[in-house]
């Protein structure tokens, strides 16, 4: 997809769908009490061609996510084509295997998806082999246990299992321990969850001051994370529109 053109519908349509989530963004933050700026976008691209990708870029979206390494991998060199400006911050946050990490390490500014302990030591293992270093957020999993519904296939870790991983991720020179990062669980009231994963984060602040960082709320749920407290939200069909059904873990 690298070179390819965006029809000026498409240019014009990806325009008023920034406008529109940035305007929800405003309006939640006023209803919280809150600052903008406290509040980072993070697009989500995957499924969306480099094009699209660049084009929001283009007006000024700093942060860009994908979630699959196979598409992110070839995606970050297409979007970086086909910018003059510099690269946006790139984020990981799809469900990592360790065997990915390598890949991952190579262009991801910040991975969102760290879930386990086997992860954290792939992952710095990769960054320092790399000479980066890179942001890392703790994914927690915010499905009731024993809930009928809720699936393993969004990972992240249980809340009990948090401030070890934090304490994993922090003694690692290689990462850099940013903060925590959930998907609200479906169908259910995201509220509770955001405040759930609010008090985590606040726990982990107590040992970790600098990782401040709380990634919630995406294209369904934005304004509940914004008045809970998100600082970054991850936003992908509101931006791009909706994806086709690949495979659960695409979305
Ligand atoms: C796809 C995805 C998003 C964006 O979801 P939308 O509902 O399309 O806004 C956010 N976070 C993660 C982890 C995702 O995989």
């Amino acid at each position: 997809m690298a070179g390819e053109r965006l029809s000026p519908e498409r240019a014009a349509e990806l325009a008023a769908n920034l406008a529109a989530v940035r305007a929800r963004i405003a309006a939640a933050c006023t209803t919280a009490g809150r600052d903008p700026a406290e509040v980072t976008l993070v697009a989500v691209g995957k499924t969306f061609p480099a094009a699209d990708v660049a084009h929001l870029v283009g007006l000024g979206v700093t942060d860009v996510a994908e979630s699959r390494d196979q598409e992110a991998a070839p995606k970050v060199a297409d979007v970086a084509a086909l910018l003059d400006g510099p690269a946006p911050r790139w984020h990981f946050v799809g469900q990592l295997q360790r065997n990915k990490a390598a890949s991952v390490a190579a262009y991801a500014d910040v991975v969102q998806s760290v879930d386990r302990a086997p992860l954290v030591a792939a992952l710095a293992n990769a960054a320092g082999r790399a000479d980066r270093r890179i942001d890392v957020l703790i994914q927690v999993r915010l499905d009731d246990p024993g809930d009928p519904t809720a699936g393993p296939a969004r990972g992240g870790a249980a809340p009990a299992d948090v401030p070890a991983l934090a304490d994993a991720v922090a003694a690692r020179a290689e990462l850099r321990l940013r903060g925590l990062m959930a998907v609200a669980p479906r169908g259910v009231d995201p509220v509770p969850k955001f405040a759930r994963l609010a008090e985590l984060s606040a726990n982990v602040r107590g040992a970790h001051p600098a990782a401040d960082v709380v990634s919630a709320g995406m294209s369904g749920d934005l304004e509940a994370a914004v008045a809970s407290g998100a600082s970054w939200v991850r936003v992908g069909t509101a931006l791009f529109g909706c994806r086709e059904l690949v495979s659960d873990h695409v979305r």
